[in-house]
C-alpha cells in the first residue's frame, strides 16, 4: 500500500514538472500584449510585416525610378541575429540617465536611424503560417533566406537550417549585382556563420564561381574556415557579377569589413552590403534570450553600437547627400530560453527599423502572432 502511494505521489510531481515544462515550451501567451505595450511601434500588431515582405520592399526599392537630385541608390541591410523584438526597449525606452549617463539612443544604430524624418520600426514575424504550408523553422537560415529572396521557404528552398536554396529564388544582392534593378550594383554578403556559405546559400556561390576562373572546391560544414574564406575571396576577385560573399571571424572582423565597404573610393567600397552581426544569438544560445539576461541585452547593445558606428561612417561619405540611401536594421528569428526554431511568440516574433518608413502596402493583415488569418 505504501508503494503505491510512493509511486502515485511520484506520477503526480513527474506529471506537474512535464506540464511546467511543456507550458515553458510553448511560451508566453502576453508576449504580445507585452510587447504592444511599447510605446514606439508605427505598425499595429495585427498588422506585423512578413519577412519575405521585407525583401519585396527592398527590391522595389531598387526597382524604383531615381528620386530628383539624387545620383546612385545605396542600401545598408544590417542583421542583428536572433534578436528579440522586447530588447528593443533597452534602446528606446530606457531611462534618460543612469548614473549620471544619458544613455536612451547613446550609440544605438536604431536610435539613430529613428532620428530620420519618416523613419519607423514595426512589428514583423518570422516561421510562416504556423500550421500553413508556408510554416517554416524559425531559424537563422530559413529567417535570412525569406528576408533576401523575397518569398518563404516553402518557395526558396530553406524551410530549416541545414537546406540549401534554389537559384531560382535569388538573393537580392546578386539580382542586383546582375543588373536587374536596371543598374550593375556593386554588393556583399558578409556573415561569421559558415552553413551561410557552404550550405544555405551554396547556390549563389557556385552561380558566381561558374562566372570565375576559379575551380570547383566542394564545401560542407567541416571544411576549414580559412579554406572556405580563400575560395570566396578568390571567386569574388574574378567572377564577372561583381557580388562577393565574405565569410568573416566574428563580430568585429565583420564589423571592419563592412566599415571598409561603405568607405567612399575605398577598394571594398560596394552600393548594398548584407551583413549580419552574431552577439545576441551568440548570448542568447550562450545565457538565455531575454531582457532578463544581462549577456543577452550586452550582446545586443554592443552590436547596435557597432550598427551606430556604420551609420556614422556612411553618413561621412562625401557624396553621402547626393544618394539615396535605404536603411534597414531586422533580425531572422526571437528565442526562448537558450534557443529558437519553434512556433512562440517569442520566436515567431520580430521587427524591422527602416530609415524611410515602410508603406503600408506592406504590412500583414489580421496577424494575430502565428498568421494572418484575418
Ligand atoms: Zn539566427
Amino acid at each position: 500500500m505504501k508503494k503505491r502511494i510512493v509511486l502515485a505521489t511520484a506520477i503526480v510531481v513527474v506529471a506537474a514538472l512535464s506540464l511546467s515544462l511543456l507550458v515553458g515550451c510553448y511560451g508566453d501567451k502576453d508576449y504580445f500584449k507585452d510587447l504592444d505595450s511599447y510605446g514606439f511601434w508605427s505598425n499595429a500588431p495585427d498588422e506585423a510585416i512578413a519577412q519575405p515582405k521585407i525583401g519585396q520592399m527592398v527590391r522595389d526599392f531598387l526597382s524604383a525610378p531615381l528620386s530628383d537630385g539624387k545620383t546612385a541608390k545605396k542600401v545598408a541591410f544590417i542583421g542583428y541575429d536572433g534578436c528579440r523584438a522586447d530588447a528593443l526597449i533597452n534602446v528606446l525606452d530606457a531611462p534618460e540617465e543612469v548614473d549620471g549617463d544619458n544613455v536612451t539612443g547613446l550609440y544605438s544604430g536604431i536610435a539613430d536611424v529613428l532620428g530620420d524624418d519618416g523613419a519607423g520600426i514595426y512589428y514583423a514575424y518570422a516561421g510562416g503560417t504556423k500550421g500553413g504550408d508556408d510554416e517554416q523553422h524559425t531559424s537563422t537560415a530559413p529567417g535570412w533566406a525569406a528576408l533576401t529572396t523575397g518569398v518563404w521557404g516553402v518557395q526558396n528552398g530553406i524551410t530549416d537550417n541545414g537546406m540549401a536554396k534554389s537559384i531560382e529564388h535569388k538573393t537580392f544582392m546578386l539580382e542586383a549585382a546582375e543588373g536587374e534593378y536596371g543598374t550593375v550594383y556593386r554588393t556583399t554578403f558578409a556573415a561569421s556563420w559558415k552553413e551561410h556559405f557552404v550550405q544555405s546559400y551554396a547556390d549563389e556561390v557556385e552561380y558566381l564561381r561558374e562566372r570565375s576562373d576559379v575551380p570547383e572546391q566542394q564545401l560542407s560544414a567541416d571544411s576549414d574556415p580559412d579554406d572556405v574564406a580563400a575560395y570566396l575571396d578568390a571567386i569574388a576577385e574574378s567572377t564577372s557579377i561583381p557580388m562577393s560573399h565574405k565569410f568573416v571571424s566574428d563580430d568585429e572582423a565583420l564589423h571592419e569589413y563592412l566599415l571598409a565597404c561603405v568607405q567612399e573610393g575605398g577598394e571594398q567600397e560596394c552600393d548594398i552590403i548584407f551583413g549580419i552581426y552574431e552577439g545576441t544569438d551568440h548570448n542568447g544560445h550562450g545565457t538565455g534570450f531575454g531582457n532578463d539576461n544581462y549577456k543577452y541585452i550586452k550582446g545586443f547593445r554592443n552590436e547596435d553600437a557597432m550598427c551606430y558606428q556604420l551609420l556614422q561612417a556612411i553618413y561621412a561619405r562625401p557624396s553621402f547627400e547626393s544618394e539615396d540611401w535605404l536603411i534597414v536594421i531586422t533580425t531572422d528569428h526571437g528565442g526562448i530560453e537558450t534557443w529558437h526554431g519553434g512556433q512562440t511568440l517569442e520566436e515567431r516574433s520580430t521587427w524591422v527599423v527602416c530609415n524611410k518608413g515602410i508603406d503600408p502596402e506592406y504590412f500583414g493583415s489580421g496577424y494575430d502572432g502565428y498568421g494572418e488569418r484575418g
